[in-house]
């Protein structure tokens, strides 16, 4: 074999005639290492010892003792060992059907007085054995032996094109939180788990025709006939888990596009049925989820988004909203700033707020895009009300936590504010507080970078879950910005209220103004004001509102 020609294969020859075995020796010898037995029983000895690591056995079929027949039967009730290939030595034509059905691959009828054809026989067979391995270790997750996700759809589309018309359902499966499970645990019993789900739902499906895979990590994928009770379905799993695992807090969530429309290409039936799945992503009360209607809505929604947004953003449909910043610290509130608020005004579907496009944009990587354009025109902004006012309003523009990763960002913004002849002063950069989560080092990086500028950093939505106390300790910053729930809910949940009073000490501490955002009545503006917080931003004062209207605000001195 050429390209592995620097170590010679072993080939087994189990024949009691020991002429046979020397004359098969002979002819082989040259190639392989050969090894000789002369029963079934002694081949099975000398199989055991020498396991995966024989590339062939060339088997008699009548022996004392063991015969071939008895060999072949044995070997094909391992599973590890049944992948050697065997071809059968004989004279006898009837014996062929009979091995064949054993799992023979081969036969080299006797008398052996065509050596050429016999090392081409054993070679081709070795070669076909390896790539067959080879292929279903690519096709094949280690850990669980179900598919890999590449093959995964491979097969899932093969049983489209040989029975189309059968009612399908794609299926994504999950645990929830995982990677507590890994990390109470160990990683031993996150993979012990793993398998355990994959066996489970291999036998709970039992004989249904249909694929599975392990897409990563712990998301299943079952491309399977349709099946009448999802929940009965799932509980049996789950309660055997629970029961063999040892683990009382286990959830698995099962999300499910049922009786798949067969126009629909088979990622995008995945698609949906993870977007079902995702649905319930933190309601441990919900294990089911069936894509619907509603799901199907806002994914024609998204798609839609995404198929405009060049357009919309050549067109000019993006417009910013200001809302502005109170310092409440005095007697009377004065105007400190405002947030630049991106809106899409779409022909066909009106004003979207940006909570139903930025998440896609970011998901999708286009955010970044459209960030440029908002951070241009309040920029631009800056610079007119600099230039009507006198003096220069500092104006908030939302980083994304895509735009951390880019490294062109100082210098985008850079150039930005000399474009317009403003001071990187006049620019607040609000950083969410999840993109600390993403990747901490970068962001330290970043925000240090940025501040060393001139550009004033503000951490946005702190407290929203994934605050954590060593950003607070390793981010240079200049104000921290409560989250907009925590303010929601402080006057009807104390507990909110005490993480309002914690961030309120810590900002203290760190000698950061604080700022709310979402103040929508006196109650709460009183509240706030009995903290000591600084900034407010909120409809209690005004709505996020354009850019004329903001003007009229500014002059009139408020
Ligand atoms: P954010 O940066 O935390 O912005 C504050 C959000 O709270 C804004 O929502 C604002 O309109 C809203 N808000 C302010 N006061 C009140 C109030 O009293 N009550 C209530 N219920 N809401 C209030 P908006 O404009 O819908 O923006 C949502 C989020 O979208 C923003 O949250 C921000 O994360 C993102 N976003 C907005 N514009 C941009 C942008 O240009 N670029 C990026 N990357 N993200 C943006
Ligand atoms: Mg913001
Ligand atoms: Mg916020």
């Amino acid at each position: 074999m050429d390209d592995n020609a620097f170590f010679r294969r072993t080939v087994l020859i189990v024949d009691d005639e020991p002429i046979n075995r020397e004359m098969l020796g002979a002819i082989l010898g040259g190639d392989y290492e050969i090894l000789h037995a002369g029963d079934g029983a002694e081949a099975m000895r000398m199989i055991g010892d020498y396991g995966m690591t024989l590339s062939l056995i060339l088997l008699d079929l009548l022996m004392p003792i063991m015969d071939g027949y008895e060999v072949l039967q044995k070997l094909s009730e391992d599973e590890t060992l049944k992948r050697i290939p065997v071809i059968v030595l004989t004279s006898e034509k009837s014996a062929e059907v009979k091995s064949l059905g054993l799992g023979a691959v081969d036969f080299i009828p006797k008398p052996y007085d065509m050596p050429e054809i016999i090392r081409a026989r054993v070679q081709r067979t070795i070669q076909l054995a390896e790539d067959a391995a080879l292929i279903k270790s690519m096709e094949n997750d280690d850990l669980t032996g179900l598919y890999t996700g590449r093959f995964f759809f491979e097969y899932a589309n093969r049983i489209e094109q040989y029975d189309s018309g059968r009612d399908m359902d794609a299926i994504v499966v999950n645990i929830n939180n995982f990677h507590l499970i890994n990390d109470l645990h160990g990683r031993d019993t996150g993979d012990e788990m793993l398998r355990s789900l994959a066996d489970n739902l291999m036998t709970e499906l039992g004989s249904r025709m249909g694929v599975a895979c392990r897409e990563n990590s712990d998301n299943f994928y079952l491309y399977v006939q349709h099946l009448d009770d999802y929940a009965t379905f799932l509980e049996s799993i789950v309660t055997r888990m629970r029961r063999t695992e040892g683990i009382k807090n286990l959830h698995i969530r099962m999300g499910v596009y049922p009786s798949v429309d067969h126009n629909v290409a088979m990622e995008t039936r995945f698609v949906r049925a993870r977007h079902a799945c995702n649905a319930i992503r933190g309601d441990l009360s919900q294990s089911v989820a069936v894509y619907n209607e509603d799901m199907h809505r806002r994914d024609a929604f998204s798609h839609q988004l995404l198929e405009d947004f060049e357009d919309a953003l050549a067109q000019g449909q993006f417009l910013i909203h200001y809302q502005p910043k109170y310092d409440i610290s005095g007697e009377i509130p004065t105007l400190v700033g405002a947030e630049a608020l991106v809106r899409w005004q779409h022909p066909e579907f009106g004003m979207i707020s940006p909570k139903d496009f930025v998440p896609l944009l970011e998901t999708y990587c286009l955010i970044s895009k459209l960030d440029r354009y908002v951070w241009n025109e309040a920029i631009a902004q800056i610079q007119s009300w600099k230039a009507s006012l006198g003096v220069a309003l500092p104006v908030s523009l939302n980083i994304s936590r895509i735009d951390i990763h880019d490294y062109a960002l100082k210098d985008t913004l850079l150039a930005m504010v000399r474009e317009h002849n403003i001071a990187p002063q006049d620019c607040v950069l609000e950083i969410t507080e999840s993109a600390y989560a993403g990747d901490a080092a970068r962001i330290v990086e970043t925000v240090a970078d940025l501040r060393n500028e001139g550009f004033r950093v503000e951490m946005d939505d702190f407290g929203s879950g994934s605050s954590s106390l060593n950003m607070l300790a390793d981010l240079p910053l200049d104000a921290i910005k409560l989250d907009i729930h925590l303010i929601n809910d402080m006057l009807g949940n104390c507990r909110s209220l005490q993480v309002v009073k914690l961030i309120r000490g810590i900002a203290k501490l760190l000698s950061l103004p604080l700022i709310a955002e979402g103040v929508e009545d006196k109650e709460q503006y009183d509240l706030l004001k009995s903290l000591n917080c600084d900034i407010i931003q909120g409809y209690y004062f005004a709505r996020p509102m354009p850019a004329d209207e903001f003007s009229t605000l500014l002059h009139k001195g408020d």
